[in-house]
């Protein structure tokens, strides 16, 4: 989608901001604490901060990264995490608009990207500090996903998108169901879980989202990735064999350049090494 650099950089600064809120949301989610109330407030010292000091980015660069009332070390994370979702914002919305039916609304693909972007990250980042996928975020994410398909295909009339919301629905199940009988199956080859369960709640997620190619895509693009992390940290000595290693992540970084990108992106991509040529 064509945006003025003016409307780019207004979706950056309020991605900086959203980005923000979710660092406090993978703070807080698995600590059990409300995501709204008390405001922000230092983990060390507890104060709370004042408004300059809450600004995304910009409060931890006049800083030097550290807290303004007990100087201790704010880490370099929750920068990187408002830059990451200012990129991501922008990235979604000049995503073209290929998951959802043509046709739909202008402007609800941008939209539905940034919903999409402020699910994955606090998943991504809470199974990563914690290998857990919370249940709640997962099942919202799937309900927000079916209605932003019913929108984008129901008001497209009489074309094909009126079955859009079948098809999202068939993979959010295929998803659940898929991740579930790979880990259950793993669980009797090996003796021990492969997959957590959040992974399968993750994966219909994605396929509310992304339909049954874009998930099939993302799907993909994750055990690629999870290898080659897998094998770099298995190589240079920082994952033990049999350590557990948090899969929902790489889902989410997958379902995320799937919505960017586009299937055929990602179909043209992945089809040629893997013989696909004629999908
Ligand atoms: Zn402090």
């Amino acid at each position: 989608m064509a945006l003025p650099p003016l409307a780019l950089l207004w979706i950056a600064l309020l991605g900086a901001c959203v980005g923000s809120f979710l660092n406090v949301v993978a703070w807080r989610l698995p600590r059990q604490e409300s995501v709204v109330h008390p405001r922000s407030h230092c983990p060390h010292c507890g104060s709370r901060l004042r408004w300059f000091e809450n600004i995304p980015v910009l409060s931890w660069l006049l800083l030097r990264g550290r807290c303004g009332h007990c100087r201790a070390p704010i880490g370099l994370r929750y920068p990187a995490v408002e830059l990451l979702v200012a990129g991501l914002f922008v990235a979604a919305a000049l995503a073209a608009p290929s998951p959802l039916a043509a046709g739909a609304p202008a402007g609800l693909s941008p939209l539905a990207g940034g919903l999409l972007v402020a699910l994955l990250v606090p998943l991504l980042l809470i199974d990563l500090d914690h290998l857990w996928l919370p249940e709640p975020l997962c099942r919202w994410g799937v309900v927000l996903g079916l209605v932003v398909t019913a929108v984008a295909g129901f008001s497209q009339g009489d074309g094909p998108g009126r079955i859009l919301l079948f098809w999202h629905l068939l993979a959010a199940s295929a998803g659940l169901l898929g991740f579930e009988a790979t880990s259950a199956l793993a669980q009797r080859l090996l003796g021990k879980p492969a997959l957590g369960l959040g992974d399968a709640k993750l994966a219909a997620l994605l396929g509310a989202w992304l339909g049954p190619t874009g998930l099939g895509l993302a799907v993909l693009l994750a055990v690629f990735a999870g290898a080659l992390i897998g094998l770099i940290g298995l190589a240079s000595g920082r994952l033990k064999r049999g350590q557990p290693f948090p899969f929902g992540p790489f889902l989410a970084i997958g379902g995320l350049a799937v919505w960017c990108l586009g299937n055929p992106f990602w179909l043209q991509q992945l089809g040629g090494p893997l013989g696909w040529s004629t999908l």
